[in-house]
């Protein structure tokens, strides 16, 4: 099955939850995106999570977060359009734990390294409650961590650490503000000069013209911090001069890292 009918497959429109992006005057979230090294962006609900193949064969990913459907069918739809074998998901790399990136953890094999900063670990391993107002709210008002998954061993991942998964070189940097311990993920394949995909899970979403959103605030833990981690993560990748090839986030269309500058200016 070609590429784009197999995304079709994956992404058909969710009939429970609404689209919420349009609500928000936010970039569609599309299924059909031709993103770099054979990403797959994973629809589900109102979130949206991502594969990466980590060899040119495909056979192998690494998940960027893990969707709000705890009955993993996406996931499972995922692997069997591949014909891909259960112990094909290698590593999950967290943006951030919030209940509806953490969906499939339940269901992966208890080998699979799932990488999280120190502060969301605790509000994924159930000893922290959940942060932003609605999450937090919602924990409370029903006396359950929603973002918690059990039998997770998370590994946590510090500002500026690099991964290596066969042939993807990964770069964390630390976006605290949605939550304490948001991380955006530079991901490219080969060397240096190739372009990163920037995932920013929801430390920030794109407008229908293409500009920088804040963080939602109804979900955002602190918003400023969160606003300045934009600015931060933007300076970063300029300073250290890294090509990136788009800017990716989990609730809305992806855009163009040029709107991360403008928004730095505009600061
Ligand atoms: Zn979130």
């Amino acid at each position: 099955m070609p590429i784009d009918m197999q995304n079709k497959h994956i992404n058909r429109p969710n009939k429970i939850l609404p689209e919420l992006t349009s609500v928000f005057g936010l970039r569609p979230l599309l299924f059909d995106e031709n993103l770099p090294y054979g990403t797959t962006r994973i629809k589900d609900g109102y979130s949206s999570w991502y594969a990466i193949p980590i060899n040119d064969n495909a056979s192998e990913f690494v998940l960027i977060d893990g969707g709000m459907d705890k009955t993993a069918s996406k996931l499972d739809i995922f692997m069997a359009s591949r014909a891909l074998r259960n112990d094909s998901v290698k590593a999950v790399l967290l943006t951030h734990v919030h209940s509806d990136h953490v969906g499939v953890l339940h269901k992966l094999q208890k080998n699979v390294p799932v990488f999280v900063s120190k502060p969301d670990s605790k509000v994924l391993l159930g000893s922290a409650i959940s942060e932003g107002l609605i999450p937090r709210m919602l924990d409370k008002l029903t006396r359950r961590r929603h973002s918690a998954v059990s039998g997770v061993n998370p590994t946590i991942i510090s500002h500026d650490q690099e991964i290596s998964l066969g042939s993807l070189h990964i770069r964390a940097i630390m976006m605290s503000g949605h939550t304490t311990g948001s991380v955006a993920y530079l991901v490219r394949r080969g060397d240096k000069e190739q372009p990163s995909i920037l995932f920013v899970g929801d430390a920030l979403d794109f407008k229908k013209d293409g500009s920088v959103a804040n963080a939602n605030w109804l979900f955002t833990a602190d918003n400023a911090s969160s606003a300045r981690s934009i600015v931060d993560t933007t300076d970063l990748i300029v300073s250290r001069g890294i090509p990136v090839s788009v800017v990716v986030p989990s609730h809305s269309g992806h855009g163009d890292f040029s709107a991360l500058q403008a928004f730095r200016l505009s600061k």
